[in-house]
C-alpha cells in the first residue's frame, strides 16, 4: 500500500462511522442570511456575534490600510513586519482588557500554542478543564510541563490538583471563559480564589467571551469584576471582533517574554495591516457603545427562553451559544439536514467533538439576527423538533 491508501483507509473508517462530512462552500460572505446552492439560509452557526464582519467602519478601515500599507506585511513581527498599526492595536487591546500589555498573534489557535509553550517548562504544571479548546490542549502538548485535567468546572478536583502539585515551580490553571460546545461560563471567581489560596496563575481563554461578556464586551474577567486577579487573558480577533487573529493580554514582562520565545510570533508572518486596521475599528465600536452587545444578549436570552418553552434541551447554555441536545450522532446529523431543508443552517456536532450520547446542533445567536429571523428559526425548529420526537 502507498501512503494515499493509508489515508483512504482512515477516511473509510470515518465514512463507516457516519463522520465523513464534505465541507460546506458558501456563495456569500458571513452574515445572518447566507447563500448555499442558490438558496438563502438563515445562519445560526457562525461566531460573528456582533455582525462586525461586514460593518462599514471595519471595511473602510481595512481599505484605507491597504491603500497606505499594501496587502501583506512582508515579514514576521520581529524583523520588518511590525507597523504602527500593530503597535496601536496592542495598546488598544491592553486598555480594553485592563492589562499592562497585549501581544497580537495570527490567530487564537496560535496564541494558545505560542503562550503555553513559552511560559511552561519541565518544572511547572498546568491544570486544565477537561472541556478546554483544542488549541489549549495542543499548546499544553508542546510543553514538558506536568499536566492535570479536572472534570468540567469541578472545583473540588481543581483544589485537589493544586494541593497535590505544591512542589512545582509554577502552577497554571487553564480554562475557557465561555465553553464553546455548551455555552456555559467558567466559574472564574472560584478559580481565582483557589489560585490565590495556592499561589497559582490563572489563564483564561476568552475566545467566546470577548465582545460578548462584560462591560462593552471586555470579557469574563470584567464580567466577574476580577481585574488584576487574572494573570493571562487570551482573546481572539476572529469571532465577535469579526476579523482574524488572537492576542494575549497581561503583564509587560509576559509580553516581552513572548516576543522572544513564542514560536508562532517569531516564525510566522504578522497579521496583514488591513486586518490590524479592521480590528482597531472593531475595538473602537465596542468602546463607543454597548448597543450591539445589549442586542446580542436580548436576542440570545429571548431565543433560549423560547426554545425551553417549546421543550428543547438546551443543556447548560447561559450565553449566545445555545446547543439543542439530541444525543445519537446519526440522528443529530439528520436533524441538522432537515433544518437546512427548512431554511436554517445549524451545524450538527457529534462524537468525538462531544460525548457519544451528547450530539447536538449548536446554535449561535447574533446581534445581527432580527426578531423575524429568530421567530422563523423557532418555527422551523418546532416543526422539525416534533418530527424527530424531541418535543
Ligand atoms: C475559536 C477558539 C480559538 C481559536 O481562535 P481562532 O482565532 O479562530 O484561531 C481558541 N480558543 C477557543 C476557546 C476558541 O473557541
Amino acid at each position: 500500500m502507498n501512503y494515499l491508501d493509508y489515508l483512504a483507509k482512515d477516511l473509510e473508517l470515518l465514512k463507516m462511522e457516519g463522520r465523513f462530512r464534505p465541507i460546506t462552500v458558501w456563495e456569500s460572505g458571513s452574515d445572518s442570511w447566507m447563500k448555499l446552492n442558490g438558496r438563502r439560509l438563515l445562519q445560526m452557526s457562525s461566531n460573528n456575534y456582533l455582525g462586525l464582519t461586514n460593518h462599514p467602519k471595519l471595511k473602510e478601515a481595512a481599505m484605507k490600510a491597504i491603500e497606505e500599507y499594501g496587502v501583506g506585511s512582508g515579514s514576521v513581527r520581529t524583523i520588518t513586519g511590525t507597523f504602527h498599526i500593530h503597535d496601536e492595536l496592542e495598546r488598544e487591546l491592553a486598555e480594553f482588557k485592563g492589562t499592562e500589555a497585549a501581544l497580537v498573534f495570527q490567530s487564537g489557535f496560535t496564541t494558545n500554542q505560542g503562550v503555553l509553550s513559552s511560559i511552561l517548562g519541565p518544572d511547572d504544571v498546568v491544570i486544565s478543564d477537561e472541556l478546554n479548546h483544542a488549541s489549549i490542549i495542543d499548546g499544553i502538548k508542546l510543553t514538558k510541563a506536568s499536566r492535570s485535567i479536572f472534570a468540567h468546572k469541578d472545583m473540588d478536583q481543581l483544589e485537589k490538583a493544586l494541593k497535590d502539585s505544591q512542589s512545582h515551580r509554577t502552577r497554571v490553571i487553564a480554562t475557557d471563559g465561555v465553553f464553546s460546545m455548551d455555552g456555559d461560563i467558567a466559574p472564574l471567581p472560584d478559580i481565582v480564589n483557589l489560585a490565590e489560596k495556592y499561589d497559582a496563575i490563572v489563564y483564561v481563554d476568552d475566545a467566546h467571551a470577548s465582545g460578548v461578556l462584560g462591560k462593552n464586551g471586555k470579557g469574563s474577567t470584567d464580567h466577574f469584576s476580577l481585574h488584576g486577579r487574572v494573570h493571562i487573558q487570551i482573546g481572539t480577533l476572529s469571532k465577535a471582533i469579526g476579523c482574524v487573529g488572537g492576542y494575549a493580554a497581561g503583564a509587560q514582562v509576559l509580553k516581552e517574554h513572548l516576543i522572544h520565545k513564542a514560536r508562532p510570533f517569531l516564525f510566522s508572518t504578522s497579521p496583514t495591516p488591513s486586518v490590524a486596521a479592521a480590528c482597531l475599528a472593531a475595538i473602537s465600536i465596542l468602546q463607543e457603545s454597548s448597543d450591539l452587545i445589549a442586542k446580542l444578549w436580548d436576542n440570545a436570552n429571548g431565543f433560549r427562553t423560547e426554545l425551553k418553552r417549546l421543550g428543547f434541551d438546551t443543556g447548560a447554555s447561559e450565553t449566545p451559544i445555545i446547543p439543542i441536545i439530541i444525543g445519537d450522532p446519526a440522528k443529530t446529523m439528520r436533524f441538522s439536514d432537515r433544518l437546512q431543508q427548512e431554511g436554517v443552517f445549524a451545524q450538527g456536532i457529534v462524537y468525538p467533538t462531544v460525548a457519544m450520547d451528547k450530539g447536538r446542533v449548536r446554535l449561535i445567536v447574533t446581534a445581527r439576527h432580527t426578531k423575524e429571523d429568530l421567530s422563523f428559526a423557532l418555527d422551523c425548529l418546532q416543526k422539525v423538533g416534533r418530527e424527530f420526537g424531541l418535543i
